[in-house]
């Protein structure tokens, strides 16, 4: 599903964020990427979501060379792949049925369409008697789980998440963890990073280390 093949990732000022990284995430695996802050975890999910370019080597998703997609294709290479971030990055001024369904409007759904998606998702992540309240009043927790819903609304094949328990207590990491295992269980790739070891270690999933934007560890 992803491949990285001797990929470094300088930016403008100097920094190598990424240097020389290979690895490859099967269809259907799911796996963590950890190391200490700076250690370039987020510059490779970037990679793949394609908003950086690798300096040197070759990014695939879906064995299509990411080299290939110009500007124009990004928003189609974007649909393949839900995206959890941190802090969630709800709407406060519409409700969690609005949010969730955001993603499938700007794709052009049709609105019968996303009323099923939409309550589908929530329903996944155990919300759908919370769609017509507005996310500031859920609990920190419940708004995770709106990005989630948010995020695997379009059934993508891959999911992403960049220290999606950052913000949340160990008992509800481990619950927002557990969810990202059930939709793996259901096909999907899922690649998460985070900083979190002690939780990780507990998941028993295979983890890539970055340290200074190497690969030490995989396995
Ligand atoms: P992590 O997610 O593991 O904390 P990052 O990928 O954010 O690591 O950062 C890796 C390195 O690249 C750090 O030294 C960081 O300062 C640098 N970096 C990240 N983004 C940028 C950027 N847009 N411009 C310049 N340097 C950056
Ligand atoms: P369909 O609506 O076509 O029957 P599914 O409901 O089987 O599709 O699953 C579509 C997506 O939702 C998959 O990507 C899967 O990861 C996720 N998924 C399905 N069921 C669950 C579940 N009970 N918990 C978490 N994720 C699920």
């Amino acid at each position: 599903m992803i491949s990285f093949e001797n990929v470094s990732k300088r930016y403008p000022e100097g920094h190598d964020a990424l240097r020389d990284v290979n690895f490859t995430l099967n269809r259907g695996e799911m796996a963590f990427l950890t190391g200490h802050s700076g250690a370039g975890k987020s510059t490779l999910l970037k990679l793949i979501m394609l908003m950086e370019r690798p300096t040197r080597g070759h990014v695939s998703v879906a064995n299509q060379d990411l080299a290939q997609f110009s500007r124009e294709d990004i928003p189609y290479h974007r649909r393949r792949i839900g995206v959890v971030f941190q802090n969630h990055q709800l709407l406060f001024d519409r409700t969690v049925f609005d949010n969730v369904a955001l993603p499938l409007q700007i794709s052009g759904y049709e609105p019968d369409d996303i009323g099923k998606r939409v309550r589908a998702a929530l329903d996944k992540v155990g919300l759908l008697s919370k769609e017509k309240l507005n996310p500031i009043t859920l609990s920190t927790g419940e708004q995770q789980r709106i990005g989630i819903a948010r995020a695997i609304v379009h059934k993508p094949q891959l999911l992403l998440a960049d220290e999606p328990t950052g913000n949340l207590d160990p008992s509800l990491s481990a619950e927002i963890m557990s969810l990202f295992m059930e939709f793996n269980r259901h096909g999907t790739t899922v690649l998460i990073a985070s900083h979190d070891l002690a939780l990780i270690s507990r998941m028993g999933h295979r983890t890539l280390i970055l340290d200074q934007g190497r690969l030490m560890r995989d396995g």
